[in-house]
């Protein structure tokens, strides 16, 4: 049933010029179906340049906003619309201006994983991967960075220089990792280095030898001389650490970190949207072009 799926998917991707991208947080079954995987920045930039004319993203909607909002002449299909990032909702336009009329010299900073709404109303978008980067290359001393006050705290530990204010948004999923778990898995594998996500919160950061982006981590496993990992991100990477380090040993804690929208993509839902154009990711073109210049101002200041 499932190689049926998959040649199916096959068969239309090439009829319909269409490319398929997947976050690392997805299914192992879709992310083997994609033409491409990896974090948001990876395909932030990947969407920027691609000959088909049609993207499936897998992923949340975000995800499908960004790429429709780099790419306004593509047509970008969600396979399921409802899959959705709690984090992306947490910071609010009136907030924003509030920040804007309470600092000087504000540069209003504005992770990935936000609604298209609110980066309209920021100056420029990071993500975790280049998030202190574009930070530290910004002629602004007053930061407000949405939503995430993890990352926040993270970049603003690397980049003293600047003065952050906080948003109180995070990651359920990242910030629920249980210290606890966390310390009972370091005790059984005292030689597993500990790789976490700055999603994370800050108790589980502080017991971590390395922090960084999803791609980071993977990198960071890749290249180490270590054979044993603990890692403090969403359990769908499991998938490329296993193809990528087949020999290493990778653990992640007792109460795995999942998000249940990541997972709601599935192979049927893929075939479905690529028969039938439905969920096509929609931008009008105010938002094309005001959401676009921080995405673009990523693009350029992390290069
Ligand atoms: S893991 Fe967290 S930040 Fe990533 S999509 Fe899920 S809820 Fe959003």
């Amino acid at each position: 049933m499932t190689r049926d799926i998959t040649e199916e998917i096959k068969r239309l991707k090439e009829e319909k010029n269409a490319v398929i991208l997947a976050h690392y947080y997805v299914r192992p079954e879709v992310q083997e179906i994609a033409d491409y995987i990896g974090d948001s920045f990876y395909l932030s930039k990947l969407a920027v340049g691609l000959e088909a004319q049609t993207i499936v993203m897998c992923g949340v909607s975000f995800m499908g906003e960004s790429v429709k909002i780099l790419n306004p002449e593509k047509t970008v299909l969600l396979p399921d619309a409802a899959a959705d990032c709690a984090m992306a909702h947490m910071a609010s336009v009136e907030t924003i201006e509030k920040m804007r009329n309470t600092w000087d010299d504000l540069e209003v900073v504005c992770y990935i994983n936000s609604t298209a709404e609110l980066k309209r109303h920021a100056d420029v978008c990071v993500t975790s991967a280049n998030a202190v980067k574009i930070v530290k290359a910004l002629p602004n001393k007053n930061i407000f960075f949405i939503p995430d006050r993890n990352l926040a705290r993270f970049v603003a530990e690397q980049a003293p220089e600047k003065h952050f204010v906080f948003n109180e948004g995070f990651c359920p999923v990242h910030e629920e990792l249980k210290l606890q778990e966390l310390q009972t898995l370091k005790a059984q594998h005292p030689e597993a280095e500990v790789l976490t996500h700055p999603e994370c919160g800050e108790a589980v950061c502080r017991e971590s030898d390395y922090i960084g982006s999803t791609s980071g981590i993977i990198a960071h496993a890749e290249a180490s001389s270590a054979k044993e990992f603990i890692i403090c991100t969403e359990n769908g990477v499991r998938f490329e650490l296993g193809k990528r380090c087949p020999e290493k040993k990778f653990y992640f804690t007792e109460t795995e970190p999942v998000c249940g929208d990541m997972k709601l993509i599935t192979l049927e839902k893929i075939l479905h949207v690529l028969e039938t154009g439905e969920n096509e990711v929609l931008a009008d073109p105010s938002m094309v072009e005001e959401a676009g210049k921080p995405l673009e101002e990523m693009l350029r200041l992390a290069k």
